[in-house]
């Protein structure tokens, strides 16, 4: 058997292929962010924890709508006392933050 001749591709080259595909997916993960305005009780603890993400006028809203993931995002839909933040996957649209708490059960 020839010992250039393969069959398929390499372990290596598989690997390098699943590691792209791995960068390519979080490259493009993308999160949309909402303050509900009329829940808003301007405590400004997401500007703190978040400013690059949260402007301050007369309530809290996001400073862009779609953004990179970034944890100081979810920390500041964690710690608004009024749960006015929602931080949703942009692409299926699932819930990020707040964490969503299932029901007790009986
Ligand atoms: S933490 Fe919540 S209530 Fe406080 S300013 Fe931000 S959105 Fe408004």
């Amino acid at each position: 058997m020839d010992p250039l001749v393969t069959n398929g591709p390499s372990t290596a080259d598989v690997r390098r292929d699943e590691a792209a595909t791995s960068a390519d997916a979080e490259s493009q993960t993308r999160w949309r962010l909402s303050v509900d305005s009329a829940r808003c009780v301007t405590s400004g603890f997401c500007v703190g924890s978040a400013p690059d993400h949260f402007t301050m006028e007369q309530v809290s809203r996001p400073s862009a709508d779609v953004v990179a993931p970034d944890d100081a995002v979810v920390e500041a839909a964690e710690c608004c006392p009024v749960e006015a933040i929602l931080v949703l996957d942009a692409r299926t649209g699932t819930q990020i933050a707040p964490k969503l708490v299932p029901p007790p059960t009986a």
